[in-house]
């Protein structure tokens, strides 16, 4: 039997759809696999169930150690260790997030309905601004860039940030949890769309729509962005537009 829909979710949240082994993230390209094999008696819990990437799903699969001498198969004991120590970093990470929201200080301008347009002086509050609250809480965190550029961080925020292509509007983007979370600044242009994922598991769209800059002939800093936060877990924006 496969993994019932609540294991399933319990597994992939605890690992953040990051592969137990390698630890990359592989948002839908991940499965549920049985620690213990189904046909060796092994059940359909949360236990013995470990999330992993099609390429390392094969690893563990793929060979009768007693064929190939000099190589090592993973064994059920080690692939328990690895899940269970890998679902103790996601937890540690995201207690650390959950930490870092409560030392922002309360003075940084924020916005906490879950659709809207913002403005503010990103000179400021170390060019935090927050969107949202609770379980849709996102720390943004900017720098100038030009009249048309911002940069936008990760660091001391509880975001993953992903970067749209500068054609693709809100209503194209289905599966915002397949784009690239992999860097720790991104430079949404005006008119692009830049993706948030907090600590939670949350998605938000934030469009740049103004900018200026004092390096560049204006008398402040000063950004206008639109945003939108998925609060139910989904990553289908194209809905919202
Ligand atoms: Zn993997």
């Amino acid at each position: 039997m496969p993994f019932n829909d609540q294991v399933r979710l319990e597994a992939l949240v605890a690992c953040h759809r990051h592969c137990c082994l390698c630890h990359e993230r592989k948002h839908t390209r991940i499965a549920c696999h049985h620690i213990i094999q189904e046909a060796d008696g092994g059940p359909d819990t949360l236990d013995n169930c470990i999330p992993l990437c099609p390429d390392c799903h094969a690893e563990v699969k793929a060979f009768d150690i007693r064929h190939h001498p000099g190589m090592t198969s993973y064994s059920a004991k080690e692939l328990l260790r690895r899940r269970d120590d890998w679902y103790a970093i996601v937890e540690r990470r995201c207690q650390e997030s959950v930490a870092a929201m409560q030392r922002t200080p309360s003075s940084i301008p924020r916005s906490s309905a879950l659709q809207g347009e913002i403005a503010f002086d990103y000179s400021n509050h170390d060019g935090k601004y927050i969107i949202g609250e609770g379980n849709s809480e996102f720390l943004t965190r900017w720098s100038r860039g030009s009249k048309r550029t911002i940069h936008a961080y990760t660091d001391n925020t509880n975001l993953s940030i992903a970067l749209c292509a500068p054609t693709v509007g809100l209503n194209h983007i289905r599966d915002s949890s397949a784009l690239d979370f992999s860097s720790r600044t991104r430079s949404p242009s005006l008119g692009e769309i830049l993706i948030l994922e907090n600590h939670k598991g949350r998605y938000a769209a934030v469009k740049i729509l103004e900018l200026k800059s004092r390096n560049h002939g204006d008398e402040m800093d000063w950004a206008r962005m639109a945003y939108w936060i998925l609060d139910d877990g989904t990553t289908d924006f194209t809905t919202k537009g």
